[in-house]
């Protein structure tokens, strides 16, 4: 593609049993600006089975968002997540739109469908993007900025002129795309896809995390270490995440000694986050540890030691033992956001 062709957008829109994740609106955000004023946005809504019905609230969101069509592919096949099925779906989007960007959410689904797609297309790929920076132009000379050695450096890249480009949006970091003026949404239209036949099929899925809110999209996360010293030691910390309408998330330290489940664990193996509020507890702050969770806007380190390395990264810092400092910030918090005791 050359730098002054109409640039028409894709947005794999991810959902999650059928609901749009928070990153699907981050991607469709990062696509319009991409598209740039003369450019064109198309989006595709992918699923089957049960969470069929689901895919019209879905793509009626993304409409009214700024999507000038939402492709529909709803299959029985694609109930569960399977990448090969999903790629493939993404591909009859691709061939009915012909986009030269195509943007996806950087979830564990997106990161196993973007270099697939990226290969399809015979593209580049551009992963983890926390930043766009766009020209005047319309975006022909897009510079996407994303972290290097877990988060110690940034790099920026753009791509070549010719190819298509496909990237991966990191949640939480980009602006959500805004609803466009009553009656300038988009259209809805189904697509139909042939199924290829699946190397791999995904037999069940054990939800550990079920019932709390997603650590990748938190606003605010409550995160407890080996400090807690405890499974039950979590119970402060897990009050203060429901007061302040929060998610817990943990160290490997926590985890690794059985006091929480390890899809809580936040860092360099475990889940990336930026949520707006970052709340350690009982964290030391190693670099793994570090690694997912650097990039929070406001952090947070409550800690027995002066000298932990948690607080060289913290905006406020509370030296102290965590099992008085956390009922104390639930207390307050109660009381500024007006929320009844226990
Ligand atoms: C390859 C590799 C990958 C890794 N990936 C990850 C990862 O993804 N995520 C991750 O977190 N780690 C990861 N780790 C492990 C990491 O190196 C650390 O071991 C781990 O983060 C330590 O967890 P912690 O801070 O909870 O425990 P500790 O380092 O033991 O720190 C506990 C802290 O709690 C404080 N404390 C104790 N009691 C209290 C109290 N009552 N009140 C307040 N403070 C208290 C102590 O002062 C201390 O600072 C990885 C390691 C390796 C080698």
């Amino acid at each position: 593609m050359s730098d002054t062709e109409k640039r028409t957008a894709l947005v794999y829109a991810e959902c999650a049993e059928g609901a749009l994740r928070r990153v699907a609106l981050e991607a469709l955000g990062a696509a319009r600006r991409l598209a740039g004023d003369g450019g064109s946005v198309h989006a595709v809504v992918v699923g089957g089975g049960a969470s069929a019905a689901a895919l019209g609230t879905a793509a009626a969101e993304l409409a009214a968002r700024g999507a000038e069509v939402v492709h529909v592919v709803d299959d029985p096949a694609l109930a569960g997540f399977a990448p090969e099925a999903y790629a493939a779906a993404i591909g009859a989007a691709i061939a009915a739109v012909q986009p030269s960007i195509i943007v996806l959410g950087h979830t564990a689904a997106g990161r196993e469908l973007a270099p697939r797609v990226a290969a399809a297309v015979n593209g580049g790929h551009i992963a983890d993007v926390t930043a766009v920076d766009v020209d005047d132009d319309g975006g022909a000379a897009a510079i996407f900025t994303r972290p290097l050695y877990a988060g110690k450096a940034f790099e920026q890249r753009r791509f070549l002129p010719g190819a298509p480009q496909v990237i991966t949006v990191r949640p939480n970091n980009l602006p959500v795309a805004e609803p466009v003026a009553p009656g300038s949404e988009g259209t809805i239209a189904a697509l139909a896809y042939s199924a290829p036949p699946l190397w791999t099929i995904v037999r069940d899925v054990v939800r550990k995390a079920s019932g709390r809110i997603d650590l990748a999209e938190a606003d605010i996360i409550v995160s407890g270490g080996r400090g807690v010293r405890s499974a039950e030691g979590f119970a402060p910390l897990e009050e203060l995440a429901a007061v302040v309408g929060g998610a817990v998330g943990a160290s490997r330290g926590a985890c690794d000694a059985g006091y929480c489940d390890y899809s809580l664990q936040i860092g360099q193996t475990g889940k990336t986050v930026t949520p707006k509020l970052y709340i350690a507890c009982g964290i030391s702050g190693a670099i793994q540890h570090l690694a997912g969770m650097s990039q929070s806007r406001v952090i947070v380190a409550i800690n027995k030691d002066p000298d932990a390395p948690i607080f060289g990264v913290a905006d406020y810092g509370i030296v102290g033992d965590l099992f008085d400092v956390v009922p104390l910030l639930t207390e307050q918090f109660r009381a500024i956001l007006q929320k009844p005791g226990p």
